[in-house]
Order: structure tokens, then C-alpha cells, then sequence
């Protein structure tokens, strides 16, 4: 069995507390066993971050530059066995681990580009003879929290900004998948980062993750995952006057009208409703059809649903691979039978025994639904989505925007008036048009509106508010 330890400074230190990471297509196949901190080990990352900041502060953008397109490289070179180690931790599909796992090589070029496009701002005083500048300096140590389900993009999307802006980092990867951000650490240390501009501190949430957040000398905590947690992040963080940025959940609403192609319609709910087993924010899980094509729509998308091939995600001919674990899929199930006691129709959803002893579930459609069942305001995080019919466009509307959450929301339809009119009136982060609600771009923003998101905009240009703090400077040339 393979140990691996945290990155503090230039070392990799053991704390022992080996924890098994397990696949979750086969639970008989251990992939590696990590040493989990505690918070003394988040006392010694920053010690090691302190110690570096000021150096990596004054790094030229060249150098910033140099590490970050030196490892988006070497992720790309190794992208077949990342995305194989990706798919064995998380259980997404080898295609989709080896994409996420380009995505992330994609994100760290992005970054070493902006590295040397910082701007400022020189602005006329409006008294005379003096000069005002404007620049962005970096907000110091930034801990960063991740989730278990983009396990190499999410510690990506946020490392690399981190770095590029010059700050040092300390970050915490879940429970579940330490692998992939282990195998960053491996890669920023190969690629000469200097001893404590990077730390990998893994460990438990409620125990690495609190010392994180709570700790004086951590300037700024980026978090993704569930909105329990960050909300109680977000309650330290402010009364530690602490940066915060929040990346939650989401129910998020794809819209298909009267006049939709189905055969843009069906694939695109089908990718965004089951694809990677329903465990993204970004996952279509409310569709809101019109009620004149709801019947050969749920037709065409439970045909497309069953069709699916659910098994190991190292299989080729896998579509969807399994839950990430036994807790998440029971809170799954226990959804199938809440949707049954709300008194929807179920299609599929059971579990699935196969020849692997892994967690595996059909993917569900949930008919009849209304938008008040519990089945359509809470996050599920699996491969199930409700059908809602509503009447007209301006019902769809009012249901799409019916939620706590935010994030992404989707319309299917060949109007140009009605795709016009959902963008302005989406009260989402980001808006699909004939697309699925998941997938999207890596240089530019990502991020909701109300209970999905809290904070400045992750990803593109838009990363530079979170990583960065504004100085104002006078001049008088005398
Ligand atoms: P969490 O919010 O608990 O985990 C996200 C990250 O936060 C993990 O690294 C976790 O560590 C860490 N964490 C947990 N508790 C604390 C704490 N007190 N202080 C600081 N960090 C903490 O989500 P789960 O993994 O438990 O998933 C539960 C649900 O969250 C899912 O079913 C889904 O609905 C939602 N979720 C949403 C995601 C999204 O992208 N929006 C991503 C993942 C989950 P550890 O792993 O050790 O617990």
C-alpha cells in the first residue's frame, strides 16, 4: 500500500493517521492511504507560508508565470494516469476524469498568462499636481477547502489564481479524494515552487478545515461543497473579518418549451441531469417542460434515461459510474422513497447490484412533481431529476426562479424572444441556452446568486477580486 504525505514547505511530512482512499466502483481496491493533520499541522503550514510569503509577494510575474505554465504542461502530459486516479477516487468516467483532469492543466495556462497581465489604474487627482495609482497586491496565506466531486478542476480553479496573484496557499482537499490534489502537490513541487508558496494539509473538514478557517494568519478562505458548511465558514470568517468566497449547491432549473428540438433537448437534459452520477452544483435537476410537448419529452427522456449504462468508471462502455460513497448514496435512495411518499411518479433508481461491489444507482426521473416537494428544493446530488409541467413560458419562468439557490439555469427553445427574455429574467449566475446547465468554460466567471454563492466570482479574469486587495496611492511630485 502506498503512503503519502502533506507538502509543508519543502517537505512532505508525515502525521500519521494513514486514512484508506477507497473506489468507489470497487470498494475491494484501495488506491493509496494518506496521512490526515490536525491542527498543528495547519500551525506548521503556516509557519512555512509566513516564511515564504514575502519572497513569492515580490516574485516577478515571470516567475509566477514560469511554475504555473510548468505545471498546466505537466498535467497535460500526464493526463491518462491523473484522469485514471481521478476516476478510481470519485468514480466519474474515465473520459470525464481524463477531461476535468485537462481542464484543470487548461486552468493553470490560463492563470500563468494573467500572471503577467496585472493592471492598475493611474487616474488625475482632482487636486493639482498629484497622481493617484491604483494597483492590486496579493491578500496574503489563502486556505483553500474543496469537494469531493471535480477533485483535481476545484483545487485547480482556486491554487492557480491563488499563485498567480502572489499569494501562498494551504489547502485542504475532502476527506474523500486526496488523491488528485496530492498529485498537484507532487507536480508544483517537481516544478520548483518555492518551499511554502504551496501546502497540501490533509485531513477532516471539521478538524484541518476549522484550524483553517479559524486560524489568525490565514487571510482569505476559498470554499466549495455544501451549504451547511459554508454557511458556518461564512459566520467565522466574518467574525474574524477573514475574505470569504463560497461556492454552494444548486437546484437548478432546465426549462424546455413547446418549441424545443428534441433532439437538442433530451441529450442536453440527459448530459445535464445524469452525466458524472448527478453530483455537480451545476446539475439540471428541476426540468420545467410546457405542457404541450411534457409527454413526447418524459418519452424521449426516459427512453435516453434507460438507455444509460451505469457500471465501473474505468469501464469504457460506462456512462454513468457510481456514487461516491455508501453515505451519499443512502441519502440518494432515501430520496427515491421521499419522491414516492410526495406522491411522484418513480422511474428507476434503484440500486444496482453488479458484478463490482461498488455504489451503484439507476439514474431517476421523478413525474408529476410540483416545485413545493421537498424532492424539488433540496440539493440531492445524484442521478435523479423531477419533471414539473407548467403551462406557458411566464409559468416556467416564475418555477425556474422559485428556489433558494442560484446557480445555473437552463432553456431549451427555438425562439430567439423567449431565449432572449430567460437571460434577462434568470435569476441564476450563469445561463445555458440549448445547452445543459453543467459544463462550462475556463476563462470565464463561474458562480451564482442567492443560496449558491457568497463572494467575488471564481475563475477567468473575474478571480483577481477574491486574490487580490486594492491599494490606492497618492503622489505629489512636489
Ligand atoms: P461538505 O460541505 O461537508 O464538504 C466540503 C469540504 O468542506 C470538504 O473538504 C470538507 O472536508 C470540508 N469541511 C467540512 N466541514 C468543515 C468545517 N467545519 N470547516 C471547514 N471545512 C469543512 O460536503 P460533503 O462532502 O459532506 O457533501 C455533502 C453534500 O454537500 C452533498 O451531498 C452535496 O449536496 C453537497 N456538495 C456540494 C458540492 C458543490 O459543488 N456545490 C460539492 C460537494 C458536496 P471533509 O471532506 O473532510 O468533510
Amino acid at each position: 500500500m502506498t503512503k503519502h504525505d502533506n507538502l509543508i514547505g519543502a517537505e512532505w511530512v508525515s502525521f500519521g493517521n494513514y486514512q484508506d482512499n477507497i473506489n468507489p466502483s470497487d470498494i475491494s481496491d484501495v488506491i493509496g492511504s494518506y496521512s490526515y493533520g490536525d491542527a498543528s499541522s495547519v500551525e506548521a503550514a503556516v509557519e512555512a507560508a509566513n516564511g515564504a510569503f514575502p519572497a513569492w509577494r515580490d516574485a516577478t510575474p515571470q516567475a509566477r508565470h514560469d511554475l504555473l505554465d510548468a505545471v498546466g504542461n505537466t498535467i497535460a502530459a500526464r493526463k491518462d494516469e491523473i484522469g485514471r486516479l481521478l476516476s478510481r477516487e470519485e468514480g466519474k468516467t474515465l473520459a470525464e476524469g481524463i477531461g476535468e483532469t485537462m481542464r484543470a492543466s487548461q486552468v493553470f495556462k490560463f492563470f500563468a498568462g494573467e500572471a503577467l497581465r496585472q493592471v492598475g489604474d493611474l487616474q488625475s487627482s482632482v487636486r493639482p499636481g498629484i497622481d493617484v495609482e491604483v494597483t492590486r497586491e496579493p491578500v496574503g496565506i489563502v486556505g483553500l477547502i474543496t469537494p469531493w466531486n471535480f477533485p483535481i478542476a476545484i483545487p485547480a480553479w482556486k491554487i492557480a489564481p491563488a499563485l498567480a496573484y502572489g499569494n501562498c496557499v494551504i489547502i485542504k482537499p475532502a476527506d474523500l479524494t486526496p488523491g488528485c490534489a496530492h498529485v498537484i502537490a507532487e507536480i508544483l513541487h517537481e516544478c520548483g515552487c518555492p518551499p511554502g508558496v504551496f501546502n497540501l494539509v490533509m485531513g477532516r473538514g471539521s478538524v484541518v478545515g476549522e484550524a483553517l478557517v479559524t486560524h489568525p494568519d490565514i487571510n482569505a478562505i476559498s470554499f466549495t461543497g455544501s451549504v451547511a458548511t459554508g454557511h458556518h465558514i461564512a459566520e467565522t470568517c466574518g467574525r474574524l473579518r477573514k475574505k470569504v468566497q463560497l461556492e454552494m449547491g444548486g437546484k437548478n432549473p432546465m426549462v424546455v418549451l413547446n418549441d424545443a428540438d428534441l433532439s437538442v433537448a433530451v441529450p442536453a437534459c440527459v448530459n445535464g441531469t445524469f452525466f458524472s452520477t448527478g453530483q455537480r452544483c451545476t446539475a439540471s435537476s428541476r426540468l420545467i417542460v410546457e405542457a404541450g410537448i411534457h409527454d413526447a419529452f418524459v418519452d424521449e427522456m426516459t427512453k435516453a434515461m434507460q438507455a444509460l449504462k451505469v457500471g465501473n468508471a474505468l469501464d469504457s462502455a460506462t456512462q454513468i459510474g457510481p456514487v461516491v460513497d455508501a453515505k451519499q448514496l443512502n441519502s440518494n435512495l432515501e430520496y427515491v422513497d421521499l419522491a414516492r411518499t410526495e406522491a411522484a411518479e418513480v422511474i428507476g433508481g434503484e440500486r444496482l447490484e453488479l458484478d463490482a461491489n461498488g455504489f451503484y444507482q439507476a439514474p431517476a426521473l421523478f413525474l408529476g412533481t410540483s416545485n413545493d416537494m421537498r424532492i424539488n428544493r433540496e440539493e440531492i446530488f445524484g442521478p435523479c431529476g423531477s419533471v414539473l409541467k407548467v403551462a406557458d413560458f411566464d409559468e416556467a419562468v416564475a418555477v425556474a426562479n422559485d428556489t433558494d439557490f442560484g446557480l445555473s439555469a437552463g432553456i431549451c427553445t427555438q425562439s430567439l424572444k423567449h431565449a432572449r427574455e430567460f437571460k434577462r429574467q434568470a435569476a441564476a449566475g450563469m445561463v445555458m441556452v440549448n445547452l445543459p446547465t453543467a459544463g462550462v468554460d475556463y476563462h470565464v466567471p463561474f458562480g451564482g446568486r442567492k443560496g449558491s454563492s457568497f463572494g467575488a466570482r471564481e475563475q477567468g479574469r473575474y478571480a483577481v477580486e477574491f486574490y487580490t486587495t486594492v491599494k490606492t496611492s497618492y503622489v505629489y511630485a512636489g
